[in-house]
């Protein structure tokens, strides 16, 4: 008897109808001879209404951390008891846990809590009694504090493969509202192709350049425990996508010198202009931002330009996600005397735009193709970064869909076929 964790996003328990759609699938499932844990996500766009309501009664509602965990882990807790309602009501039997009940304890950062460790008693219980176990995705509890925390947003998926790796299970299934990874978001470029499988290594670059699809840390987990995930469909009977964590029976042995693109709307641009060039000025900067609290993703320093050599200036620019631009300015302005620079510059129009590929390790001339499809559309590039098997480059927002077309074009990566986007609406 094969033990199967699968994973159902907020747009696939979207409404009612949904969540008997869900339930039916889970039915199969076990019907098919297998033992089955479910974990879920909240309802549709839940979290984002939830935050929604927080701010409109707080100002700034993160200054309450552990009550904004309480409110969130709510979102969860609806759909794992309709699930279970809905099991049981088309005579399968089920039981529902929070992340606590489920043994998911995690450190006591409210809002981007980490598992520290995971001991699924009552899950365990659940399958031997022949129950489907359903869990609340996206929260845990800290042992300390006795308080629950949340995993950070898109955590569910996260939640499916810390509980695949505990219960030894034999695959772990990410349930969504298209049909697997695709080439680049759908949502931006139809002409994306489904890929019927990806090594772990790029499907976590694509994860850290802004493709959804999957959470990052859910990746990063899959590939420190080796567990084997299926991204599908709730919604179509499509096999959907492999992310193999070891080179199996026929996985590719040579990589894919470009496997997508991935874009990210939710970074913002600080730059410090006329920053004296003198050592240790990279590091001032650097420890004012950090002790903000941000987590800076590229870095640029120009040439130093002066007459002379003791009134030589340089600009650094770095980007760092939208929701942290003011409090990071604020701290860069606070220090402006000590740190000795002539102005900063906020930019929150700007969007990154990824290739991705194991295969790049291995082949030149990716960066001229990159750059050539870029140039012919128009697109101007104020930042490149890269890593050994990704460039990324910095465009403004709003040429940030049509460069993801150009570049998926020129890397042919372009379907005949249009892609399906089933549910949700993308927020
Ligand atoms: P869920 O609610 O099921 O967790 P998400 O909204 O978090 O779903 O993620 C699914 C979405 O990810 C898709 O609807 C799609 O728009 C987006 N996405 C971004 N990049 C990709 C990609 N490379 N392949 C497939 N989907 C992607
Ligand atoms: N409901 C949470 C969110 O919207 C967690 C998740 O969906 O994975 O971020
Ligand atoms: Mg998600």
């Amino acid at each position: 008897m094969a033990l199967i964790v699968q994973k159902f996003g907020g747009s696939s328990v979207g409404d009612a109808q949904k969540i008997k759609h869900v339930a039916n699938r889970v039915i199969e499932t076990q019907r098919a001879g297998n033992q089955v844990v479910v974990v879920v996500s909240a309802m549709g766009d839940t979290t984002d209404e939830l935050i929604d309501l927080a701010q409109s009664v707080a100002e700034n509602p993160y200054n309450s951390p552990r009550e904004m965990d309480m409110l969130l882990t709510s979102g969860e807790r609806i759909s794992m008891a309709l699930l279970a309602l809905a099991i049981n009501a088309a005579g399968a039997s089920s039981r529902s846990f929070t992340g606590s009940q489920a043994g998911i304890m995690t450190s006591a950062k409210h809002g981007d809590a980490r598992i520290s460790e995971v001991t699924p008693t009552r899950i365990r219980e659940a399958l031997d009694d022949g129950d489907i176990a359903i869990v609340a995705g996206f929260q845990g509890f800290n042992k300390d504090s006795k308080d629950v925390t949340t995993l950070g947003r898109g955590g569910s998926d996260t939640t499916a493969v810390a509980l695949a790796a505990a219960l030894n299970a034999d695959l772990c299934e990410i349930y969504s509202d298209v049909d697997g990874v695709y080439t680049c978001d759908p949502r931006v470029v139809s002409s994306a192709k489904k890929l019927d499988s990806i090594d772990v290594e790029s499907m976590l670059e694509l994860a850290a350049a802004g493709a959804k699809i999957l959470h990052i840390r859910a990746v990063e987990y899959a590939r420190r425990h080796g567990v084997d995930l299926r991204v599908r469909s709730t919604f179509s009977t499509d096999p959907g996508t492999i992310v193999y964590s070891n080179l199996k029976d026929g996985a590719q042995m040579e990589e894919p010198v470009v496997s997508g693109v991935a874009t990210d709307k939710s970074q913002a641009q600080i730059t410090v202009i006329g920053i004296p060039d003198v050592p240790g000025k990279a590091a001032e900067i650097f420890t004012a931002v950090a002790k903000a609290g941000a987590n800076i993703d590229m870095i640029v320093q120009n040439t130093p330009t002066g007459s002379d050599v003791t009134d030589r200036v340089s600009d650094i620019s770095f980007t760092l996600p939208k929701a942290d631009l003011q409090r990071v300015a604020n701290a860069l302005e606070a220090a402006k005397e000590s740190l000795g620079y002539r102005e900063l510059e906020l930019d929150d129009s700007i969007g990154k735009l990824s290739v991705v590929g194991a295969g790049m390790r291995t082949h030149s001339g990716v960066s001229a193709t990159l750059f050539g499809a870029l140039a012919k559309a128009g697109i101007n590039i104020e930042m490149i970064s890269t890593s050994e098997i990704r460039i990324s480059v910095v465009t403004s927002l709003a040429q940030l869909d049509e460069a993801a077309r150009a570049v998926h074009t020129a890397f042919e990566l372009d379907s005949d076929v249009e892609a399906v986007v089933y549910a949700g609406t993308g927020r």
